[in-house]
């Protein structure tokens, strides 16, 4: 490839709006560019890494033995009013309309039409077990799209689905893919971990997730050290012991945290580790008069742990709820959401307190601060140890780096990860749903046992350089890198040894198959340079009419500090 030919396009500013590296790097090297809220462009060089990411994953599904199809974008509400999805989901679901009146989604997974095409194809156990998988645009209309394709509204998924004939088949089943998922994403060349997630109400250990390590991302991850143990954070917290932690001391501080939103944010701006989020808490806000005293208090938000899908749930609503409430007295609060006598008790209404809480809230030690979201901008909050009572610390339940890992083989730390893959079972949830069945080896209908397996394909590459790169822009693993050596000759347009070096390499290398670039622009290397730097191609090689003359190019990685001179005649086994 020449870059002349192809499409570079790096920028040397960000959007303001790019808040995390990888979106600022993605849009600086020119990889994406943003058409709406969670809408992009996958530009040319954007599009070769999601490619390889691609490519990776359908060759290990299909060695996995799971067969490849493509289900429409746009489904007919019918299969999604079957399950009761249709209505059930909330706005993260996209709903729209032909020109008949008649609803359809777009959509954000696709176990209703896998299940229809099942219950139509598969009528024999003999058929039975089969895996079905796409690689294919979802849309999600999420309540915060942010940070470029780490959570966009569009995004592409390798979704796939198991259908088997009882329990014991689909263990095995999801068993082949956990094992799968692990063979990705070590090709991948990037750090993970799969993590124990919650599997809902089916129970049992069937649910991984699989999770990129790195310090911004959204997930909390729990993990042994000196043993097999990792979760993510809810379901650690499903099996951490009760019991007060001890009660904190040091007076309130009321921090102004302007322009902050996310738990993260205020974690930064405070100076702490951020060391576990939970998903659950009451939050209230106070109308004072200009004595300051409460006259009214108003709930937010009430999320039990656990309870509600906190993509379905926004602020100041649950499912059925109007906007945000009015009550004069605890008791009230209590009567009204059916919650634990002592939940409230903690932030007690008649208490100073600020708006705290929405999806994310930040528990740091024996710390605690709140998060707010799209409407309700975090504006303060109450910070310190001082929590009006210790059992609210108790309540939440939290589990805290230093707990004694469940398995007993050590204690517990916590880090953070992205998740780029989720692999779980489902069980009958979807067929009995459906009515999709097939005739057993006894003669009589049976559901079929499910398993669903998506990793985010698109997710991925910001994940990748989340974790790998440094000021100067990305550094790509070898095997999902735009292009994997960038040849950059110095001064090619005035020398014809340097042009002729360049292009014979170039099609060697090319015809020996390696992705190579050769970077014909006739930029300044200085500018030549910090393009491919930004861009993060991990080998480059410079051809220069000095070197040439002693026979000798420049390599160097691109996270090495210093060139080494290479024979020219020795560069392929060099390379190799
Ligand atoms: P998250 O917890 O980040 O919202 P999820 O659990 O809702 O993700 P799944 O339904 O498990 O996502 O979908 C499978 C995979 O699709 C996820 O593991 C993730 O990699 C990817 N994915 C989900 N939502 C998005 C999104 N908005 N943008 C990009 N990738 C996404
Ligand atoms: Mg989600
Ligand atoms: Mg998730
Ligand atoms: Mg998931």
């Amino acid at each position: 490839m020449k870059a002349t030919q192809f499409h570079i396009a790096t920028l040397r500013e960000a959007p303001a709006d790019a808040e995390v590296i990888s979106h600022r790097l993605m849009m600086r090297a020119g990889m994406i560019k943003r058409l709406g809220a969670g809408i992009y462009n996958y530009m040319p060089l954007g599009l070769r890494v999601i490619r390889k990411v691609e490519a990776i994953v359908r060759e290990e599904m299909n060695r996995a033995g799971a067969v490849e199809l493509l289900m429409p974008i746009v489904q007919p509400a019918e299969l999604w009013q079957e399950t009761g999805r249709f209505d059930k989901m909330g706005p993260e679901l996209l709903r729209i309309k032909d020109r008949h009146g008649r609803d359809f989604v777009v959509q954000p997974t696709s176990e209703e039409v896998i299940t229809d095409i099942a219950r139509q194809d598969l009528r024999s156990y003999k058929q039975l077990p089969k895996n079905f998988y796409q690689i294919q645009t979802k849309f999600r209309d999420e309540r915060r799209p942010r940070f470029g394709l780490m959570r966009g509204r569009e995004f592409i998924m390798k979704d796939a689905y198991s259908f088997d004939r009882d329990a014991a088949g689909a263990q095995a089943s999801y068993q082949v893919m956990a094992q799968a998922y692990r063979r990705i994403f070590d090709r991948f060349g990037l750090r993970y971990r799969a993590v124990a997630a919650d599997s809902g109400a089916i129970g049992g250990d069937l649910s991984e997730e699989f999770q990129v390590i790195a310090a911004t991302g959204e997930d909390a991850i729990v993990y042994c050290p000196t043993s097999d143990y990792a979760a993510n954070m809810e379901k650690a917290e499903a099996l951490a012991p009760e019991g007060p932690r001890p009660a904190p001391t040091e007076p309130l501080q009321r921090v102004p945290t302007p322009g902050k939103s996310t738990c993260a944010e205020v974690a930064e701006l405070l100076g702490v580790p951020l060391q576990r989020t939970v998903k659950s808490l009451v939050l209230a806000t106070d109308t004072r008069n200009e004595a300051g005293d409460i006259t009214a208090t108003r709930i937010w938000l009430l999320l039990l742990r656990g309870d509600h899908d906190m993509n379905e749930v926004k602020v100041g609503k649950l499912p059925g709820m109007e906007g945000g409430y009015r009550f004069a007295t605890q008791a009230e609060v209590e009567a009204h959401f059916g919650c634990r006598p002592g939940y409230l008790g903690p932030l007690g209404l008649q208490q100073p307190v600020t708006v705290v809480a929405d999806r994310e809230v930040a528990l740091m030690a024996d710390w605690i601060c709140g998060g707010n979201e799209e409407d309700v901008h975090l504006t303060g909050v109450n910070w310190g140890r001082d929590l009006p009572e210790p059992a609210l610390v108790a309540d939440l339940r939290n589990v805290v780096a230093g707990d004694r890992s469940p398995d007993g083989k050590g204690v517990l730390a916590i880090e953070r990860g992205i998740e780029v893959g989720h692999v779980f079972y489902l069980g009958t949830k979807y067929s009995r749903a459906m009515n999709a069945s097939f005739l057993g080896e006894d003669g009589k209908p049976a559901f079929f046992e499910m398993g669903c397996y998506g990793i985010g394909i698109t997710r991925l590459p910001a994940a990748a350089i989340e974790q790998n790169h440094d000021e100067r822009g990305i550094i790509w693993p070898d095997a999902i890198a735009p292009f994997t050596l960038v040849i950059c000759p110095i001064g090619m347009d005035r020398s014809e040894a340097v042009r002729s070096a360049a292009e014979s390499l170039h099609d060697a290398l090319a015809q020996a198959g390696v992705d190579v670039i050769l970077d014909d622009r006739g930029e300044r290397p200085g500018a030549m340079f910090a393009d491919w730097e930004l861009i993060g191609v991990p080998h480059r090689v410079v051809i220069s009419e000095r070197g040439l003359k002693d026979g000798r190019v420049e390599y160097q990685h691109r996270r090495d500090t210093e060139a080494t001179g290479v024979a020219l005649s020795e560069l392929h086994a060099f390379l190799a």
